[in-house]
């Protein structure tokens, strides 16, 4: 593997020296800009053997490096040994960031090469701006990667299959409608989409091309003269195709796309998002490129009635499948049976596998026992994975594709014994958890305005966590999207009715434990006074938090309160769905908490 490495490099310095470019920068994405992509685009992976989801790869004709963040350190050390590729670790204090190092290290006059189908308009722009301020110069059109792999997987070959309007609640010729009506008052007669999920909502299509979100490789442009899905033809068999037909959208090969877009009229005005469209799309468009939001993650995020009720009834078969898994490990441990965190993760994806409308896993189920638990994006493999004992705590986040809804569920349970402290940052967390989904908050908060609300009991404590406090879920689509989310950051869209959103505070000591708790909550309209329209949020999931960790000194009345109200919710919906066995342990889990 070592050396296929090295010569993998030595191969692309080869095309360095023919196209007299003197560094090449390589990330981790697609031309959709996609958080997770297909196997065709790794190419990263390809050429440096780390296999992380973040990283990209820099090689010049005598030095080779990978940037990766934290997550990552360990993994990208262990996997570059011996390969030439110095490590880089960012975010750590003298790590320059890749252009800074570039034009440390490169005489004046130098050429850094890069595909300009895997950057996007405005990243593109900042990185050509910064090397000419210094001297060097941008070639965004090197991509020698096809002649270096010749065992590159092809782009994804999943058949595209319709979303049926009785999930999907509204029909492709209304979503396109409304769209080209949005455009319109950006002063564009046509839209044109790059990111997957944003193209498969539009035209209610689903596929399996990428590993937990069901998008279609493909770009789509939206005009009122009638719409393109540039899409490999082999993936649309004859129902797709009239179903598109139907909707006034035809479907051209997706490797002619630079084609395509050079033959739109010269005084098209074209809509397009300049940090989700590729540098190598915009400059094709270039007059006729109109630089705007694109509409359809605000038209996606508000979900309609029949995304909620589709999305309420597979919470409730997600949240069967949850309580089948805790009884599960309940009496697996009991029994003195050999369960492991990978045996957690399969066990979960078994029993959802068995729910109806089921397609996929929505993201890796991440299982972490005691200190595992604390590795925010720990996923168990064979090197790691370690075998539960009756005693610690277990996190377990995990979540479904369901035809009618998606699912994203977090709970941390005490395998026996719990200690005085994690029944402390158990509670602290949760009242975090109950604070922020008991908001009442005017119309117009935005999520950032709301973070604290869930941060308060740990901030009065010194504590804290690193990540966002809830992200936008998709409807049968990707586990995460845009535009809203609940974090520290600033964050301009406000949370708006219909938005399904999830509520995940937690608290994480490095070699000791880690806790979250995640419901998804819908907002919701909650009264109209004279001071304007109010909202707030109801909780979807439906799964019983482990009672055993709850330190009722900790609580006011109105938290036990909310607990047993939501553990009433869970009980009265779930147990029709039961067996006599399974209904038993669930009023048991549910049972309300006295102090
Ligand atoms: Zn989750
Ligand atoms: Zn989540």
């Amino acid at each position: 593997m070592k050396t296929e490495i090295i010569n993998r490099i030595n191969a692309l310095r080869v095309f360095l020296a023919q196209g007299n470019v003197q560094a090449v920068i390589i990330p981790q994405t697609d031309p959709h800009q996609s958080e997770y992509i297909a196997a065709h685009w790794e190419v990263r992976r390809f050429l440096s053997g780390f296999t992380g989801s973040a990283g990209t790869l820099v090689v010049t004709a005598d030095k080779a490096l990978l940037w990766t963040d934290s997550r990552y350190f360990i993994q990208a050390a262990a996997q570059l040994q011996d390969t030439g590729i110095e490590l880089m670790k960012e975010g750590l204090p003298g790590t320059p960031d890749i252009i800074d190092y570039l034009i440390k290290v490169l005489p004046k006059g130098s050429r850094v090469g890069f595909d300009g189908w895997l950057f996007s308009v405005d990243s593109a722009a900042r990185i050509a701006a910064q090397l000419e301020k210094h001297g060097l110069e941008a070639v965004t059109d090197f991509d020698p990667v096809d002649a270096i792999w010749p065992e590159r997987p092809l782009l994804p070959q999943a058949p595209i299959f319709v979303h049926d309007i009785k999930y999907a609640g509204e029909s492709a010729s209304d979503k396109i409608a409304k769209i080209l009506a949005k455009a319109k008052e950006e002063g564009a007669d046509a839209v044109f989409i790059s990111a997957l999920d944003e193209i498969a909502w539009t035209l209610n299509i689903r596929s399996r091309d990428v590993k937990c979100n069901p998008v279609a490789t493909a770009y789509l442009l939206l005009s009122p003269q009638g719409s393109t899905l540039l899409t490999d033809p082999a993936k649309v068999d004859d129902i797709t195709r009239a179903y598109l037909n139907d909707n006034g959208v035809k479907v051209e090969p997706y490797a002619t796309i630079a084609d395509f877009l050079a033959a739109l009229p010269a005084d098209a005005k074209v809509l397009a998002q300049p940090d989700k469209t590729s540098h190598a799309a915009g400059k094709i468009l270039g007059g006729r490129l109109v630089k705007a939001g694109s509409p359809v993650p605000m038209l996606k995020a508000c979900k309609n009635d029949i995304q909620v009720s589709g999305t309420r009834a597979a919470m409730e078969r997600d949240g069967v499948a949850m309580v089948r898994a805790l009884m599960e490990i309940e009496r697996g441990l009991k029994a003195g049976e050999k369960m492991t965190e990978i045996t957690i993760s399969d066990l979960l994806t078994d029993l959802r596998s068995k729910q109806d409308l089921y397609f996929d896993n929505s993201f890796d189920t991440i299982a972490g026992f005691r200190d595992h638990g604390a590795i925010v994006h720990y996923t168990a493999t064979e090197a790691t994975d370690v075998e539960l004992q009756p005693d610690g705590l277990l996190l377990i986040d995990s979540g479904a594709q369901y035809l009618d809804g998606t699912t994203d569920i977090t709970r941390t349970i005490s395998l026996g014994n719990p200690t005085d402290l994690q029944r402390h940052d158990f509670t602290l967390v949760m009242k975090g958890h109950i604070a922020l989904g008991s908001m009442i908050f005017p119309a117009g908060t935005t999520g950032h305005q709301l973070d604290a609300i869930a941060r308060q009991f740990l901030w009065q404590e010194g504590l804290s966590y690193l990540h966002g406090t809830g992200h936008g879920v998709g409807h049968f689509l990707n586990v995460h999207e845009g535009p809203q989310s609940i974090r520290l950051n600033h964050v301009p869209t406000p949370l708006t009715p219909g938005m399904i959103t999830s509520n995940e505070p937690g608290l994480y000591r490095e070699g000791v434990h880690g806790i979250r708790c995640e419901n998804l909550v819908l907002t919701v309209p909650a009264m109209t006074t004279e001071f304007g329209e109010f909202l707030r949020f109801e909780t979807l999931t439906l799964c019983p938090f482990d009672r055993s960790l709850f330190d009722t000194s900790l609580m006011t009345d109105e938290e036990i309160a909310w607990v047993n109200a939501y553990h009433a919710e869970v009980r009265e919906r779930l147990t029709p769905m039961l067996t006599a066995d399974e209904a038993a342990w669930l009023a048991v889990a549910t049972a309300p908490l006295r102090r």
